[in-house]
């Protein structure tokens, strides 16, 4: 029986065992040697995970040595693990899968012209994949957001507008089709920000207007 590996689970810091069936799966694929830290997803397993992206043709921001669905995918297939994917399950439990929200919505906050905080903040590392919360279309994804830095905008089948802020990298195209769970960025600290982290509004009227926000439900 194949083993399973959780994408969600691999991130930089994380100690668990689907971080243990990936290293051994980089020690045959580019010699990683993980015996000072076994389970631990450290520095030396995420430069290991870097080459094997580079080893699949990828580059740049894409071969970061941090996973994504389809270098993962990749490994599994050939070393005998499964991958799960929020997205193959259909329901996605975050925008940055693994992580919870770390500064709620709505708190009074005289820093934003609103006055309070229009979304929700999820803190982690710059490069932390960030994912489509329901199938759409990519209504927008630029890097002129302003204070918002490189952002994309998810028109939702919900007819829901999801803004993903302050990205580092964007895997999407605007009129692009999406699933739920679909990668379509990574965390970054682009515009008005004081650390990585993803900043994520729900539009529920639909177009972005500063402001005409929720608390984030999809
Ligand atoms: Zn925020």
């Amino acid at each position: 029986m194949s083993k399973l590996v959780k994408l969600s689970d691999l991130r930089l810091g994380a100690h668990n065992d689907s971080v243990l069936v990936v290293q051994e799966a980089l020690a045959k694929a580019v010699g990683l040697d993980f015996r000072s830290g076994p389970g631990t997803f450290g520095e030396r397993t995420r430069q290991a995970y870097a080459k094997w992206q580079h080893h699949l043709g990828f580059s740049g921001p894409q071969a970061d040595g941090l996973p994504g669905p389809d270098s993962l995918r990749a490994l599994g297939t050939k070393f005998g693990f499964k991958v799960q994917d929020e997205a193959a399950a259909g329901k996605v439990a975050s925008p940055v899968p693994g992580h919870t929200v770390t500064y709620r919505y709505g708190i009074q906050n005289a820093r934003y012209a609103a006055g309070f905080h229009t979304g929700e903040d999820y803190a982690s590392a710059k490069g932390t994949p960030v994912v489509a919360v329901r199938d759409g279309s990519i209504q927008w994804s630029n890097d002129t957001g302003g204070a918002y830095g490189s952002w994309v905008g998810l028109r939702a089948e919900n007819g829901r507008v999801y803004v993903y802020c302050h990205l580092s990298w964007r895997g999407v195209v605007t009129g692009q089709g999406i699933k739920a769970g679909q990668h379509l960025g990574k965390v970054g600290s682009t515009g008005n920000v004081t650390g990585p982290h993803l900043h994520f509004e729900d539009h529920p009227a639909g177009p972005f207007v500063y402001a005409r926000t929720r608390k984030p439900m999809w």
